[in-house]
């Protein structure tokens, strides 16, 4: 149940409302809202319905919350969350934002000259993977630890944030000065990293599972959320369907259902969707269009040696040429691109 309280109400008239509720068994989450505040009510004893809670002082209205999830749903927070990170902020309006770099960190210096490459080209967040969740256990494997600190290495000195997934809970500590947190795609349900990364003072990036609904999704987020981390950016990489043309489905829908559903960020990825780099470019932009805050792309400077998805990276002129077709299309929408 979501319960809509006046701002100006007393402190006596919200304790005992508080008490109310406590009394009965409701686990209560708070929210402050611009006109009034937001209280959601989760458990509790179901002997008490809307129509007695309204009849408590100060509150304004109540009603049951439509969906299976609550933080996470414009209902309980209806202002479009931002998520701030070293200088790049992602959501509401916020510039477009920027991901790139290659799939992996495949050593200090590729990492580095990936990284002044896209920098140059123009980028909020650098991106490298040091655990590479490989299909084949014969395939790369990632650097692992020394990929990690490579990227966070590089951050430093370009002075950008770095993103880099975390495939397993005793690795966190290594992640310390990784700015922004990625849950693969593979690992979206994996409900123990999830609890953990919602522990933590940093921002989490959740890819979409390649056979999740929406509402699985939007689930996995509120596992982050209710550990107390609000700082969540939802990732589209693509879902798997009965179509081979590409690696995976793009699914540029669940972007508009999750800006309708939640007031989340939402990053795209066309790299993961495509499979091909030939296909990266209208994806970003069919993404953006849809209502993306961002966009993550592979990028690396000679991806016919690249050592994972080499196939849908692009090359450092094809990224340039996308930053470029971002800003135009972002004029369009009335957004700036940085
Ligand atoms: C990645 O971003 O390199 C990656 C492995 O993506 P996904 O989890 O979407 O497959
Ligand atoms: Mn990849």
């Amino acid at each position: 149940m979501i319960i809509t309280i006046d701002k100006k109400m007393q402190d006596s008239i919200k304790k005992n409302l508080l008490d109310t509720l406590y009394k009965k068994g409701f686990e209560v989450l708070m929210q402050e809202g611009i006109e009034y505040d937001v209280l959601l009510l989760t458990e509790g004893d179901t002997g008490m319905c809307c129509a007695d809670i309204r009849m408590v002082e100060g509150v304004i209205d109540v009603f049951e919350n439509s969906s299976s999830y609550h933080l996470a749903s414009r209902e309980f927070h209806n202002e479009d969350s931002i998520v701030r990170v070293n200088g790049c902020s992602i959501g509401g309006k916020e510039p477009l934002c920027l991901i790139a770099g290659p799939c992996a960190v495949e050593s200090k210096e590729s990492i580095e000259t990936i990284g002044m490459a896209v920098k140059e080209a123009g980028v909020d967040v650098i991106r490298g993977g040091a655990f590479k969740p490989r299909t084949s256990p014969y395939a790369f494997q990632g650097l692992g630890f020394e990929g990690v600190s490579y990227l966070v290495e590089c951050g430093k000195k370009l002075k950008k944030p770095v993103i880099c997934e975390l495939t397993n809970i005793a690795h966190i500590e290594a992640y310390k000065d990784v700015d922004i947190i990625q849950i693969g795609a593979r690992n979206m349900q994996n409900y123990e990293l999830l609890k953990a990364v919602g522990k933590l003072d940093k921002p989490v990036l959740l890819k979409r599972g390649m056979a999740s609904t929406v509402e699985e999704w939007i689930l996995a987020a509120e596992y982050i959320l209710k550990e107390g981390n609000p700082n969540v950016i939802f990732c589209e990489r693509g879902i798997r369907t009965f179509e081979k043309s590409t690696r995976n489905t793009l699914d540029v829908s669940s972007i508009a259902v999750l800006k309708e559903k939640t007031h989340l960020p939402v990053v795209v990825d066309p790299s993961h969707a495509a499979g091909n780099w030939k296909y990266v470019k209208a994806l970003a932009l069919a993404g953006v269009a849809a209502g993306a805050d961002g966009v993550m792309v592979e990028v690396h400077t000679q991806p016919e040696n690249a050592l994972s998805d080499g196939a849908q990276s692009l090359t450092v002129n094809h990224y340039e040429a996308l930053v470029k077709e971002l800003e135009a299309l972002s004029v369009v929408l009335g957004r700036k691109c940085r």
